[in-house]
């Protein structure tokens, strides 16, 4: 398949970018159109490349809107996982399909996810057209048994052949769930498979504290300690970090994932030491977490909150200026996942995003990446393409309605049947 986009702005020209398969071929005027199979009108729009949303947990968008205002143990203890026990497989596909419908109509089309049911949610990725990158999820609250099971599960998953958008992580849930030896476990797993290792950690006072009491160590030194932080360590949160923890994780390679709108929904902190990240040279994504804290999966409502935020947070309105906002959900995040997304230049992946510039919000354009970041939200991309194919064109996605009305029965029978 051959497609082109014709008379788009990208990075300040106005140009025509060509795809074929799965690839950008050639960027640049393409006068001779007889072989296209497609050709989208760029009059308008500019093309950017497509969000990667670092951290979330895509089927709790069932949880959307049902437990807000509350602290993250109480929250997590009374609301989410007594009902996360019942959970089937039919609900995480449509709660991920949701999911990848609501990231597809913002732009997003690669999310690192970490959650129960796995293989519904290969599924429903499937069934999207996008990408992911899915964690197989480890947990000892409920004793040894419990992360056996999960051990068996994650072992299981790495043998399956996954379509080729599809990888898997290994997500060992966070300090206070998964005792030492299982931590253990799950980074010789991820060494042994080339995967990554995601993780919770250091997101809130409390697990910083209770963390200092039960080992001797913050969460950072802690998985030091064990042995378990590494260059394919991939940590949510980090709130509460000390300059010996940014050193650590400087030292190891570990990346970080920002979640700004999480953070600040379940009160978690927000003193994200971006500037200081930084300069230790640690490679930081952004994310959205899941719909039950954030409580959208917007990557342009993440981007906004983590400029102002950080700004706040270093008294610096310099602190995090619009491109270095943009590079956390496509640059940053590509090499993070060591995939070639996140900029629009021949033989990268074609994954594009175009952007509507026909909105009171995108008038007037002095700075497309302002206007996107500071004056917009994820509705101003009007059309999608990932790996080669076109999945959003003029807002319009397939099968939206029948995901929308199964995603809604999905919740009704969990929660009140
Ligand atoms: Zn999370």
């Amino acid at each position: 398949m051959k497609l082109l986009i014709k008379d788009v702005l990208l990075k300040n020209v106005v140009t025509d970018i060509l795809v074929e398969g799965n690839k950008v071929s050639h960027i640049g005027e393409i006068e001779d159109t007889n072989s296209i199979d497609k050709i989208i009108d760029g009059h308008r729009k500019a093309a950017i490349p497509t969000f990667i949303n670092g951290h979330t947990h895509s089927a709790m968008t069932l949880f959307r809107g049902y437990a807000d205002d509350m602290s993250l143990e109480h929250w997590l203890q009374e609301k989410i996982w007594p009902n996360e026990a019942n959970l089937t497989d039919e609900f995480v596909y449509w709660g991920s399909r949701l999911a990848c419908l609501e990231m597809i109509k913002s732009g997003t089309t690669l999310f690192h996810d970490m959650y129960w049911h796995i293989p519904a949610t290969v599924q429903a990725v499937e069934d999207s057209g996008i990408r992911a990158v899915l964690s197989t999820v480890l947990m000892n609250t409920a004793g040894k048994k419990q992360g056996e099971a999960l051990k068996a599960e994650a072992q299981h998953m790495i043998r399956q052949k996954l379509n080729s958008r599809i990888r898997l992580s290994i997500a060992p849930h966070a300090i206070y769930t998964v005792d030492a030896e299982l931590l253990q476990w799950a980074k010789s797993f991820a060494d042994a498979h080339n995967i990554l290792l995601h993780i919770h950690l250091s997101e809130t006072k409390t697990e910083v504290e209770n963390s200092k009491k039960n080992f001797g160590y913050t969460p950072v030194e802690y998985l030091h300690s064990l042995g378990v932080l590494g260059a394919n360590t991939v940590a949510a949160h980090c709130v509460w970090l000390t300059d010996r923890d940014i050193e650590l994780l400087s030292a190891a390679r570990a990346k970080v994932i920002y979640n700004p709108n999480s953070n600040l929904k379940l009160a978690s902190g927000f003193n994200f030491r971006y500037k200081d990240l930084k300069k230790a040279d640690v490679l930081i994504g952004l994310g959205t977490d899941g719909c039950s804290s954030s409580n959208n999966l917007d990557m342009v409502e993440a981007m906004k909150m983590a400029s102002l935020l950080s700004k706040v947070v270093h008294d610096d309105p310099t602190a995090m200026p619009v491109k270095e906002t943009f590079d956390l959900a496509t640059k940053n995040s590509a090499e993070i996942f060591n995939l070639p997304l996140g900029e629009i230049k021949e033989g990268n992946l074609a994954d594009i995003c175009l952007v509507d510039l026909q909105r009171p919000d995108m008038t007037p354009c002095h700075h497309l990446l302002s206007n996107i970041i500071y004056s917009s939200n994820g509705s101003c991309i009007d059309t999608v393409i990932c790996d080669g194919q076109i999945i959003m064109e003029n807002r319009k996605v397939k099968d939206e309605e029948l995901i929308l009305e199964k995603a809604s029965e999905s919740a009704m029978k969990l929660f009140y049947e």
